[in-house]
């Protein structure tokens, strides 16, 4: 069952009536031919399981992909063994060099006022216990409170941040402001003297599942104690106990560690344009995930959509205009080490990426499209909003577009950038978690990704329109 297959196209038709009804003078309405192949790539899309299919290969034959890993390495071998099989006219590699952090064995143990085995999972970036930890733990209900901590004061404790559990939403807000305890956390902790830091993991979820994700480094020093998230039905215990006044004392082992340097890469499938050839409109999603899981929802996802969007493409009777070009960015959860990368190689070549987005926010369906591309393009964009909203897909303000996590280094060089806003009620349930997994995907609302990618990097590899100011870029990042 196709839920998206409606006869509402119909409605739309070719050279829209919506368009000329709504027309003023800044109004673009899109070429008839155009249009009607964009709407045929739509139809084609909700109808195909590609990208199904190419997720549940990835999940299924190379799981989890730790960033540096050689599961990593076999994540780009698959790269490259689906791009020749399918119709991209050029496969390539672009390897990069890494610092490689793993996690080992953990176990995080409450041993007082009772004996209770917690739920966590060691940080990105965080280091190894030499012995067992045992210690009393110093609450904290927030980061700013242990912000407030004097040097030394945590010395033989085991700091312990709260904070809330996420707030589900559409947008998925809140999250950089809920990451500060995992992301900064422990620059308190360890200017206090803390032998550990332990932290509310940052998800909207009330299962027993820890979510990981990276620190951010002090100027390059990453910290020298184990850092362990724990589950939000465990942390919702120590701070239960905690208001009932009990001393808590908690018993910890992390061999997490930095392995020294590896390689990474970036796997690059090119649709070669038939007129601008240098011309690039870039997609993609990244290809590494967290170890926890099989990183299904992030981002096997992200790169399932392009990738299928842009096989629909490329079985077109002619090459768009432009290049389409999908990256799977590797080491993207450490630190957009591939997109870094990628910016860098190409520096010379990035005046000629036209625009670019990134799918890296789940499986769940589009609701919204936004953009920031020169001003003059926008009724562009709004004509292409205009052909994609009976996908259920709103045109929104043209401010907020950030293009996703790996395109960030190409908006700081001034590649204009579009990006399709998904669904994120569920997203951070499953986020760095061992919950993120296959079955979580829906096929329907995967197709209607698609569907919508399809028809919007068909027209923007296709479309004779500048996207890229040429007066002014105004850089944003995250
Ligand atoms: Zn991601």
């Amino acid at each position: 069952m196709k839920l998206f297959l409606v006869p509402i196209f119909a409605l739309l038709g070719v050279g829209s009536a919506y368009a000329q009804t709504a027309a003023t003078a800044s109004d673009y309405e899109l070429d008839a031919k155009q249009a009607e192949v964009a709407q045929g790539l739509m139809e084609e899309a909700l109808n195909s399981d590609l990208a199904y299919e190419i997720v549940e290969s990835l999940t299924t034959e190379v799981g989890a992909r730790l960033a540096g890993s050689e599961a990593e390495k076999r994540a780009r071998e698959w790269g490259v063994k689906l791009g020749k099989k399918l119709s991209f006219d050029k496969v390539s590699v672009e390897e990069f060099t890494m610092p490689y952090w793993e996690r080992g064995a953990m176990q995080v143990t409450l041993t007082s006022p009772y004996n209770q085995p917690l739920y966590g999972t060691a940080l990105g970036g965080s280091g190894a216990s030499s012995d067992t930890i045992d210690a009393d733990v110093v609450y904290f209900r927030s980061i700013e409170k242990i912000k407030a901590v004097k040097d030394g004061e945590l010395k033989n404790k085991i700091a312990f941040i709260d904070g809330d559990a996420m707030v589900k939403s559409q947008t998925g807000g809140g999250y950089s402001q809920a990451n500060q305890r995992r992301r900064v956390g422990w620059q308190h902790a360890e200017r206090g003297g803390a032998a550990a830091l332990v932290v509310r993991s940052v998800g909207s979820d009330f299962h027993r599942f820890p979510h990981t994700g990276m620190m951010s480094s002090k100027e390059g020093t990453w910290p020298a104690i184990p850092v362990i998230a724990i589950s939000n039905p465990d942390a919702d215990q120590l701070r239960r106990l905690h208001g009932l006044g009990k001393s808590m004392t908690l018993n910890l082992h992390s061999e997490a560690a930095w392995k020294g340097d590896v390689s990474s890469g970036n796997v690059i499938l090119d649709i070669i344009g038939r007129e601008k050839p240098d011309e690039i409109v870039l997609i993609g999603g990244h290809l590494d995930s967290w170890d926890l899981g099989t990183g299904a929802v992030d981002d096997g996802a992200g790169v399932a959509i392009t990738t299928a969007a842009a096989e629909l493409i490329a079985r077109l009777p002619k090459r768009p205009r432009r290049t389409i070009r999908v990256v799977m960015f590797g080491a993207e959860e450490v630190g957009l080490l591939g997109a870094r990368a990628y910016a860098k190689q190409h520096e010379s070549e990035l005046a000629n990426h036209v625009v670019a987005t990134e799918s890296d926010f789940g499986a769940s369906t589009i609701w919204q499209l936004v953009s920031n591309v020169d001003k003059a393009a926008n009724p562009v964009i709004d004509a292409i909003g205009r052909l994609i909203a009976p996908l259920g897909i709103a045109r929104g303000g043209s401010e907020v577009a950030n293009g996703g996590p790996d395109i960030i280094p190409l908006v700081e060089a001034g590649v204009p950038t579009v990006r399709l806003n998904q669904n994120g009620m569920d997203y951070f349930d499953l986020h760095h978690t061992p919950d993120d997994t296959l079955d979580k995907i829906v096929p329907d609302e995967l197709a209607q990704n698609v569907a919508a990618y399809a028809a919007l990097v068909y027209l923007m590899a296709e479309l004779d329109v500048e996207f890229r100011t040429v007066s002014e870029q105004e850089p944003q990042s995250e």
